[in-house]
């Protein structure tokens, strides 16, 4: 069922500007419904590579709670460098989306980064990994935040790191990862060039990510992503925009150029929106998640224990995401942290690295091996 990247890419150079085909899959179920084997990622035939451990690494089947909406789609969203109080700023006129998303779906404006670090690398691998950041500590290891062009997540935990795109990769379904940083090249090598063998039902082989695409120029890379969710979408994208965090590292976060891109950002993210929300087939089973690596105040955000930049956004808009409420009351498992900046030991905060465990969760599927973050599911965001 699944087309191979070079199918994908075919074909969206072929549609480009022509009509839009169904999106893939329509004919297949999903999730699948081959039970689960106990792994879904073995380690890569890298000499630096290890199992995860099978204490954590157990799936349960596919865990869809009763009366949870069928999701075939996650779109994830990755701001780079949004401080959430420029939402609040700018308000429902300079960042209509975000206030359409919080109106209609579930958020919240004090999620949390990775304890560790608020940069963006050792940030979008624990959104990836759902893991914390201390290899030592069961983490992804990735402590730098630029790319190496040799080094591979897994190097650097010791040992193979799945990701979400492992899981719905193996289990059959289609992923695509749109970054505007060249150093995302790191997840290419990682996950694909050096992804592990697939052990769940079909093999799909061993390269997680179907479409990669890098595109420094912002607004191109969210058009070319909109053509992907026109034509071909898989179970799960994700989209990284860098723009906020560009011009706050030349002017200052919270600057007023900053909080003009973060009107320009909140523009582009509209386009997604309007993407899946004009087409029936997206619409009716797509979960958007938005959250950010970082925020940021003057002109760095490196410094993990300023508020500024370990507090983010996080949403959930789609069917079944009830409207206008606040994720932390929809969530008793997890706590408002106020202006703390929470370790990893207690009831948690709702965090970015909960993201990929959120979308093996919406899509019925098991939680990303090895991972910590949201690994028992128990983040919601269905109900009324
Ligand atoms: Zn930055």
């Amino acid at each position: 069922m699944r087309t191979t990247g070079v199918a994908v890419l075919t074909s969206v150079v072929l549609l480009v500007g022509g009509a839009a085909c169904s999106p893939a899959g329509d004919d297949a179920p999903w999730p699948p419904s081959t039970p689960a084997p106990s792994a879904t990622s073995t380690p890569a035939p890298s000499a630096t590579s290890t199992p995860a451990p099978s204490a954590t690494s157990a799936p349960a089947q596919p865990s869809a709670a009763p009366g949870s909406p069928t999701v075939g789609h996650v779109v994830a969203i990755s701001v780079d460098g949004l401080n959430p109080r420029a939402i609040t700023e700018l308000g429902p006129s300079g960042t209509p989306t975000f206030h359409r998303l919080m109106r209609d779906g579930a958020c919240t404006l004090d999620a949390r980064t990775e304890r560790e670090q608020t940069r963006t690398l050792p940030n979008h691998t624990g959104m990836l990994t759902s893991r914390r950041i201390e290899a030592g500590r069961g983490g992804h290891g990735v402590t730098y935040n630029t790319d190496s062009s040799t080094r591979t997540v897994h190097e650097s935990a010791g040992e193979y790191v799945s990701s979400v795109f492992d899981v719905v990769h193996d289990h059959g379904g289609s992923t695509a990862l749109f970054a505007t940083k060249t150093k995302f090249a790191l997840y290419r090598r990682t996950w694909n060039t050096n992804g592990g063998r697939d052990r769940v039902g079909a093999d799909d082989g061993t390269e997680k990510i179907d479409r990669f695409v890098v595109d420094t120029d912002d607004a191109r890379l969210v058009a070319r992503l909109n053509t992907y969710l026109r034509d071909r979408p898989g179970e799960f994208t994700f989209l990284h925009i860098a723009l906020p965090d560009v011009v706050g590292h030349d002017e200052g976060f919270m600057s007023d150029r900053y909080l003009t891109g973060v009107r320009a950002t909140d523009e582009l993210v509209g386009t997604v929106i309007d993407t899946i929300a004009g087409q029936p087939d997206l619409q009716r089973d797509t979960v958007v998640l938005l959250t950010a690596d970082h925020g940021g105040d003057g002109l760095s955000h490196s410094d993990q224990t300023k508020i500024a930049n370990y507090q983010i956004p996080f949403c959930a808009w789609g069917p079944g995401v009830p409207a206008g409420r606040d994720l932390y009351a929809m969530n008793d498992t997890r706590r408002s942290p106020g202006t703390a900046r929470t370790t990893y030991d207690g009831p948690q905060p709702i965090r970015n690295g909960d993201l990929g465990n959120l979308a093996t969760d919406v899509l019925g599927l098991p939680e990303i091996p090895g991972s910590e973050l949201d690994a028992d599911h128990d983040l919601v965001i269905f109900g009324s």
